[in-house]
């Protein structure tokens, strides 16, 4: 792996490149930015740039067997410890700790991230102050996560930060279409939900996202054709539907509840750019805008305004852990009470 090969993210690529050339490296960094841009890629970076007995101006020659094995997560001095489960426990902690008892031996010096730190219990956080302040020499930690604020401060005060930004959707669609032959119009449907992250595209790519999107802009035309009274039935059977779905890593969970509505949003979204006269090259479901255009002139603006707040609502009312099916079956009578006889996905 060579920074040159990650895409974007020139800041922290020109700090960490300039650290290795000068060999003044922080004891700690602290990785943070939304899932899926390239945070693990720059740490294999890093390791190879390090440890690459070809390496020149701060970057690894890419084609090595060191550079080889880190790219493959093989190399013995690169590890990555990540949640087991929801959390990352002192016990994993306590693990790592002890392999710090070692100097490196495969080469001069080892990088270890810590994935999704914000997982770590408070315990585990703890446990691994003191190392954080003063790790033994040759050695770079590096932990990831979304916001600094997720992380115990003591922690966050320990560790160089370094801010990953989100991808434009550019690049994701372009990469998406050149490394995946993917349709054009579909990548950029993905790019355009993925917020950024091209992690988070490949994952809604592997669950078949797409196919998934088809099924719920189906079913939420379908509410409009039933008598109100069937509303209910159908809003448990498609929360129960949704259980089985939440496939894809633990980083990156794909057809959930909170996917659905944010589905929902964006097609919503979408009729109203196309009904206050906004262009078509602004749509987010840009592959259905011939359906968008029919509904959109069967809606107010009032009444989209207030659809979007409902879901709105309910995305909060989700994350805050209130009952899915309670939450969902408000939302739906909302939404086809306000858009009845129109609205329909096609
Ligand atoms: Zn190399």
């Amino acid at each position: 792996m060579r920074f040159d090969r990650i895409l974007n993210q020139d800041l922290p690529k020109a700090l960490l490149r300039n650290s290795v050339k000068r060999q003044r490296l922080a004891h700690a960094y602290l990785f943070t930015g939304p899932p899926g841009v390239g945070k693990g890629m720059v740490a294999k970076a890093l390791a190879a740039a390090l440890n690459c007995p070809g390496a020149v101006e701060g970057e690894g020659c890419g084609r090595c067997a060191t550079c080889r094995q880190v790219e493959e997560g093989r190399y013995p001095e690169f590890s990555v410890v990540s949640p087991t489960g929801t959390t990352i426990k002192i016990d994993q902690i306590r693990e790592l700790l002890e392999r710090f008892s070692f100097a490196p031996a495969a080469g001069p010096w080892r990088v270890t991230v810590i994935d999704m730190a914000e997982a770590m219990t408070e315990e585990a956080a703890n446990s691994f102050l003191k190392t954080l302040e003063e790790p033994p020499s040759h050695n770079v930690l590096i932990l990831n996560a979304k916001e600094p604020e997720d992380l115990l401060p003591t922690i966050v005060s320990r560790c160089q930060k370094i801010r990953f930004s989100p991808l434009p959707t550019r690049l994701i669609a372009e990469y998406l279409e050149e490394k995946l032959g993917m349709r054009k119009d579909e990548a950029q449907v993905l790019a355009r939900i993925s917020e950024g992250s091209l992690g988070r595209a490949l994952a809604m790519v592997e669950c078949g996202y797409l196919e998934l999107r088809d099924r719920w802009l189906r079913e939420l035309g379908a509410f409009f054709d039933r008598p109100l009274v069937e509303v209910m039935d159908m809003v448990a059977d498609l929360v129960a539907g949704l259980k089985g779905q939440n496939a894809g890593t633990g980083k990156y969970q794909i057809g959930g509840l909170t996917d659905l509505l944010d589905l929902w949003s964006s097609w919503y979204r979408d009729l109203l750019i196309l009904g206050q006269g906004g262009e078509e090259q602004l749509l987010i479901n840009k592959d259905f805008s011939h359906t968008l255009k029919k509904v959109s002139k069967r809606y107010n603006i009032k009444n989209l305004v207030q659809i979007l707040e409902l879901l709105d609502r309910a995305q909060r009312d989700i994350k805050r852990r209130y009952n899915p099916l309670l939450v969902m079956e408000r939302t739906l009578l909302g939404i086809v009470r306000l858009g009845r006889g129109a609205g329909r996905p096609g």
